[in-house]
Parts: structure tokens; sequence; C-alpha cells
């Protein structure tokens, strides 16, 4: 058996060739040489084994590879263990039949020798593989980022990357569903939602993990459909009989891969679904976009608005302008409501440009703020000159809800200026959700109950319900223009009839009507006929800049 050292001298110039071989490892030569030295040895079974450490090993965890094993009893005849430099360990075991005997130490030697070999050899394939696993996947064993630039730069040197669609997608609500399911269902719902997306992507795509609930995927074109249609909302399973579920959708930026796109480096796919998905994120939930070159200007502005806003206020570029509210059967102006506009370098720009991109951060409640105690302060000097006004409203945005101490700030600045408070009156628009809805109302009873005015604005779009004028005391309902019929309209039209039966339904509830955006002679007979009398719009008059608003106040009415 193992006493010829021709024979061993052969094996061990092939291991050697076998495990360092340059030009890349065979397998089956390898397996073949490995099969040859059993035989030649007598040994039925060979196990190796790989711990990441010595702690991992005395507990026994790590991973087994029996590459040897053939029939027959099998006696332990021989056993060596190696630590790397890395401190994991890797061991080789063999085994021979019951009956052989034991191993003379000349091939105690052989073996030792050939089984060092192959062990550091597979300790060497198994390191690449975890490095590899270190590398390219984050904690929770999710591709990362890595991951995914490698197999772009793949696909681009195979140019197969035109058509393809480069996603960011961004988890809906994530925490909540956490909360829902628990934190553990939670894992499960998120790694069953990568395994969908996954195999969306197929063989051609990819999906890695940003980190927390944010991914990146390359999907084929063919595969679109399918992948819109999940990020809408999919059923995901959180258990292992597959009987629980919940909803999950995601809002995305997507980049289509156009043909002849010049790939420089992996970052250049990346920026723009991350653009896109900036902006899919900031419109309405589970919102999905496409990038185009439109988008980018778009983020400078954004970011160019952001980084201007402190100044602006310091150097008081924002200016009210008064948009008056007009008693269509006096034709007398009874109020008016206050506008923002931005000067900048000599232009205007119009509050749709930056209120939105206020509306991101808590930066919209210092404008709203502002917008106030400039009101505050006009209506102060008029009344020190002797000259007459009227009630001014002033539009708060949503994110003041969460603030608790808005009455507290709101009347401060009122009663710095010692303006009554019925000389104030505050918008505010709807809300979708419940949590917004109690804090609505909160708010709502609060500054009612020191005698300012509440007005709900734009009445009729969104999600308007009932509820919001049975459950909250208003004192003004502004209707929104979408419910005031237009000219041409019959005056049996769901528009005109809704709008009847809404400024009716505001009477009989004793709330104050406004009606937003009237244009034209017509609309103002129809508010006359049905017994609505306050409009506000173009017909009368654009918002104003304060001093054009003043003279029209001094004279008093439109006659
Ligand atoms: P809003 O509060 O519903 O204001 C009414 C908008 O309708 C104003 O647009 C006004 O100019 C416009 N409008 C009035 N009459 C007519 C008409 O006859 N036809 C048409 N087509 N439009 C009419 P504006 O001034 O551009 O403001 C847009 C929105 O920006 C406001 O809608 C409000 O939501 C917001 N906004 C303006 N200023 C402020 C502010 O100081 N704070 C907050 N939070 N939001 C503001
Ligand atoms: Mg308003
Ligand atoms: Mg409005």
């Amino acid at each position: 058996m193992g006493d010829d050292h021709a024979k061993f001298h052969e094996f061990l110039q092939r291991m050697v060739k076998e495990t360092h071989n340059r030009s890349g490892f065979n397998r089956e030569e390898y397996v073949a040489l490995v099969n040859e030295i059993s035989d030649y040895y007598g040994i039925t079974k060979g196990v190796t084994e790989f711990y990441i450490n010595v702690d991992r090993e005395r507990k026994g965890d790590g991973e087994t590879f029996c590459d040897v094993d053939r029939p027959g009893a099998d006696k332990l005849a021989m056993e060596i263990r190696i630590e790397t430099a890395t401190k994991a360990v890797v061991k080789g075991l063999l085994y021979v039949p019951e009956d052989r005997a034991d191993f003379t130490e000349q091939e105690k030697n052989e073996l030792d020798l050939l089984l060092g070999l192959i062990l550091s050899f597979l300790s060497r394939i198994r390191l690449v593989r975890t490095v590899e696993q270190f590398v390219f996947t984050d904690d929770d064993g999710y591709p990362n980022f890595r991951a995914f630039a490698r197999h772009i730069i793949m696909k681009n040197e195979t140019r197969s990357l035109p058509d393809m669609l480069a996603v960011h997608l961004d988890l809906h609500n994530f925490s909540m569903v956490n909360q829902e399911v628990g934190r553990e269902n939670g894992n499960m719902v998120m790694r069953n939602f990568y395994l969908t997306i996954k195999k969306i992507a197929g063989e051609e795509g990819f999906v890695g993990r940003l980190g927390g609930d944010k991914f990146l995927g390359l999907f084929p074109p063919q595969a679109e459909k399918e992948l819109l249609e999940v990020l809408s909302g999919t059923p995901i399973f959180y258990s292992d009989g597959g009987d629980r579920k919940i909803i999950v959708s995601a809002s995305a930026g997507i980049f289509r891969i156009p043909e002849g796109f010049v790939f420089r480096h992996r970052g250049d796919i990346m920026e723009k679904t991350m653009v896109a998905s900036a902006v899919a994120k900031r419109s309405e939930e589970g919102a999905i976009v496409f990038y185009d070159d439109k988008l980018l200007s778009m983020n400078e502005r954004v970011k160019w608005v952001q980084s201007q806003f402190r100044m602006a206020l310091t150097a008081e570029e924002f200016k009210v302008f008064y948009q008056p509210k007009v008693n269509v059967e006096t034709c007398e102006i009874v109020g008016a409501e206050a506008l923002c506009r931005w000067f900048h370098e000599g232009r205007m720009i119009p509050p749709l440009e930056f209120i939105p991109i206020l509306e991101q951060n808590m930066d919209i409640c210092d404008l709203d703020f502002y917008m106030l105690e400039h009101v505050c302060r006009d209506i102060r000097r008029r009344r020190d000159e002797g000259r007459h006004v009227v009630r001014v409203s002033v539009n708060l945005s949503r994110k003041h809800l969460v603030d608790v101490d808005l009455q507290q700030h709101i009347m401060e600045i009122i009663d710095r200026y010692e303006i009554p408070h019925n000389l104030i009156e505050i918008e505010l628009t709807e809300t979708t959700t419940d949590v917004h809805f109690r804090d609505l109302k909160q708010v709502v009873n609060d500054l009612q109950a020191e005698g300012v005015s509440m007005a709900v604005d734009d009445f009729g779009i969104g999600y308007s319900s009932l509820n919001l004028i049975r459950e909250i005391p208003w004192d003004v309902l502004k209707i929104d223009r979408c419910f005031l019929p237009v000219d041409e309209e019959h005056s049996d039209s769901i528009t005109s009839v809704m709008f009847k039966h809404v400024v009716s339904l505001a009477q009989d509830l004793g709330i104050e009507c406004v009606v937003e955006g009237v244009e034209t002679k017509k609309q103002v007979e129809m508010l006359r006929s049905n017994l609505c009398n306050i409009a506000q719009g173009f017909y009368f008059d654009r918002p104003l800049p304060a001093e054009d608003f003043e003279r029209k106040l001094d004279l008093g009415n439109y006659d």
C-alpha cells in the first residue's frame, strides 16, 4: 500500500500542480486525484471541516464537506488540524474500514503532507469565499451596493445595459410594517419582498440592498410591467405556512438606460435613479418616477430654494400679497387672503415654485409665522392710521400640526400687535390620515377658543370627506374652484349639482362659504342665485401688493 515512495512522490507532485494551478482550478482532475489517493491508502471516508474561528470550532458551528464516502464500516484513522493566519480552523479526518491495520508511521507522514496540502488549499478557497461574502453582502446577508456595482460593470462590458431598468426603491412606511407584525416578522417581510423582486429581475437582472428599506435593482425590459405592479402594492407572506401576509408597496426612481448611454462610472446610473427616487418620495405616497434630464434641474432647484430660504427670510424678500374676498350682493370687500410672493434679484417667484419645497422640511412653518407677523403689522398700521380694516386669512401648512406650541406661537404674534382676534383667520387644508385628523381637530378647537376664525381651504380636492365638516366646527368653508362650474356648463351637470348642494350644506350648518377662483360674471351670478355670497377670484382681483390692496380697501367696494 503506502510503502512505494515513487507513488507518494507522484501524488505529491500532482497535488502541488493541482492546488497551485495558475491557469485555474480543475475540479474534476482534483477529485480524481483525491480518489486515487484514497484508493491507494485504503481510505473509505475523508471529511474536511471549516470553522471561522476557534470559538466556533468549540461550538461545532462550522461547515463540513465529505470529499470521499464509500460503503464500509469506518474507523477514524487519522486527524489533522490547521489554524490559519486569520485564526480560522480547518480539520481533515480520514476513515478506514474497521478491519484495516492502522497507518504505518511512513503512511502517516505521507498522508500528513498530502492532507496538509489539501487543507491549505481548501482553506484558501474558503477564505476567498468568506472575503467575497464580507465585501459583497451586508450584515443581513443581502447583496450590497458593491455587488450591484460589480453587476452593472459586468453588464457594461458585455454591452447589455441598454434598455435595462435601473431602479432605486424605497419601501413605503416600513416602520409601520414592523410595528404591525413585529420586528422578526418584519425581517421576513423584507426578505420575501426581496425574493419577490429578485425573481422578477431574473438571471439577467440583479437586486441589492442599499441599507434599511432601500433597494437597488437592475431589471430587464420585459420585467417592467410586473415590477410596476409589485411596487404599487403586493401581498407579502411572513409566516412559514404562508397564510399571513401584508401589503407592501414602494416608491421608486427608475432610469431606463438608453441606447448609446456612455457609462463612465458606476455612480452615473445610481445618481439618476436617486434623483428620480427623491422626486418620487416627495410626490404622493408610493409614487414611481422615471428619470429624465428635467428632473436633474428640478433637484437643483430644490437645493437652491433650501439654501436661499434663511437669507431671503432675513432680507424680507417674501412679500404679502392680498387677494380681496368680495360680497357678491354688495360688491364690498369683506376680507382678504394673504398669499406669499418671493422677490429675488428683480424676479417674482410664485408660491407653487417654493412652497412645496419648503414643505419638505419644517421651513414652511417659519414662512407662515413670518406671513402672519407681516399681516398683523399691516393691520396694526392701518388701525393706527384710523383706516378701515377687514379680516385677513393666513395659510398654515399642515406641517404645523405636530407643533404642540402652535396656539401659543400664533397668539403671541397676534397679541404682540394687539390685533383683535376676530380680524385673523387661519386657513388649513384637509387631511388624509387619522393621526393628523386628531391634531387638526385640536388645533381648530384651540384657536377658535381664542376667537380666531378657522377656515378649511381647498375643500373639494383631494380626499374631502363629510367627516371633516361633521367632526370639526369650522367657521369658514373655502370651496375650491374645481367645484365651480365653468361658463359652458349646464345647470344639471354633476359639478353644478354638487356645487349647489355643497353650498347649501354649508349654509344649513351655519358655516360661512367662500368660493375660490371666481373668474367670470356668469360665475358671480351663479353664486348669487345659490345664495352663496362671498367670492374670491380674478373676476374681482388677482392677489395684489399691499399698497394696491389698501387703496382698494379705502374705496371699500367694486362698484
Ligand atoms: P390657496 O391657499 O388655495 O390660494 C388660492 C390660490 O388660488 C392662489 O394661488 C390664488 O392666486 C389662486 N387664485 C385666486 N383666484 C383665482 C382665479 O380666479 N383663478 C385661478 N386660476 N386662480 C386663482 P397662489 O397665490 O399661487 O398660491 C398657491 C397656493 O400656495 C395657495 O393656495 C396656498 O396653498 C399656497 N400658499 C401661498 N402662500 C402661502 C403661505 O404664506 N403659506 C402657505 N403655507 N401656503 C401658501
Ligand atoms: Mg388658502
Ligand atoms: Mg385654496
